[in-house]
């Protein structure tokens, strides 16, 4: 590695290592690029969501695709489909191999949600414990609470089965150790470079998926390790109802990736599905929530050089999605599994980086 290395450029760097979005240069205030939004494409029937393109999409929707034609269980497709990145290390940004915290320890926080009876569950803060949209669906199901943390959860895991396991992959470990040596140059910690660059941009990514049977009856799941680097016991947003994940099974569901504290502070998913249930379409809808975060940053003077995405599908199919941050080359993605197969949507974004 040369000796100009610079955070953005490990940062980039590591992009090509799956580490799911990675936010962009700093833009104070830049020009808002509106793209239009007209009412977006249709899946037909039973379907499966989720807040990805080309690469995870198909092996994301498939298997849940699969469940859902076959026998119809709406919340064991989703499961199914987000166990996927959950179990992939490949994937950076959820489940095992994730990114880790500020210590070099994988924390989980997921959620999930059932239409129908409007019942939902959560971990957050999950530890040793791959698949904790599985753990969330168990507290949904299996308990009187929503949300469960920490070694709570995972005792609640265990004693459902689950196996404690090393959720740090090697390449994560590394990851972390290239941010650890880099992080600061005032403690002892020394990366085999000079040259250090602070307050860098941060690792992010998760996953949202959803499901629509037969009935138009909804489900949804987001997933994620959260925040690279995070302060442990961080809890962004995918585990809170309403932020990360909301649904209403009249209406349609909506889900975040991207900035968790500005989605939690601006109840994202939920206000997605409110204006779905206004009328709008789910472009629409997403677009409103990522112009509430530039909104409340603007209105603070705070610079807006953070990304957030949302994706929505509602009760007839339509899906959207929309992100503060976006470029031609790189928009926003959406994709679904419907009888006519796999279907990708690009989505707009404010803020044009280029
Ligand atoms: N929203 C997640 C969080 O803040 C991370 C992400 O989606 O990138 O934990």
């Amino acid at each position: 590695m040369s000796a100009s290395f610079s955070r953005r450029k490990f940062l980039g760097a590591a992009s090509g290592l799956s580490l799911g979005a990675l936010l962009p240069a700093k833009l104070a205030f830049p020009a808002i690029h509106t793209s239009k939004t007209a009412r977006g494409p249709k899946g037909k029937g039973p379907m499966i969501v989720c807040s990805r393109g080309e690469r995870w999409g198909p092996k994301v929707t498939q298997p849940g695709f699969d469940i859902l034609s076959k026998s119809g269980k709406l919340m064991d497709a989703v499961e199914k489909s987000a166990n996927v990145t959950e179990l992939d290390p490949e994937d950076m940004s959820v489940g095992y191999g994730g990114i880790p915290n500020e210590e070099c320890v994988v924390q989980l926080d997921s959620s999930i949600m059932y239409g129908p009876t409007h019942n939902c569950g959560s971990v957050a803060s999950l530890e040793g414990i791959k698949t904790p949209c599985s753990v969330a669906r168990l507290v949904m199901e299996r308990t009187d609470h929503i949300m469960l943390v920490g070694p709570g959860a995972q005792r609640f895991a265990v004693m459902h089965g689950f196996q404690i396991e090393n959720l740090l992959t090697d390449k994560a470990r590394q990851v972390w150790l290239r941010w650890k040596e880099n992080v600061s140059d005032k403690d002892d910690w020394l990366a085999p470079q000079e040259g250090v660059e602070k307050n860098g941009k941060r690792v992010t990514g998760t996953i949202n998926v959803f499901g629509k049977d037969d009935q138009a009856d909804i489900a949804g799941i987001t997933t994620t390790s959260g925040l690279g680097f995070k302060i442990p016991g961080r809890v962004g947003d995918s585990p809170i109802i309403g932020a990360g994940l909301y649904l209403d099974n009249e209406v349609g569901a909506a889900g975040a990736t991207g900035r968790g504290e500005e989605v939690i502070r601006t109840c994202g998913s939920f206000l997605v599905v409110e204006e779905m249930r206004r009328g709008k379409s789910p472009d629409e809808a997403c677009k409103i929530a990522c112009e509430r975060i530039v909104a409340i940053n603007k209105r603070a003077g705070v610079e807006v050089d953070f990304n957030d995405k949302y994706v929505a599908m509602n009760k007839d199919g339509e899906v959207g999605c929309y992100a503060i941050m976006g470029s031609k080359k790189n928009p926003p993605y959406v994709c679904w599994m419907d009888s006519d197969g796999f279907h990708t949507h690009a989505g707009g974004f404010l803020i044009d980086q280029g």
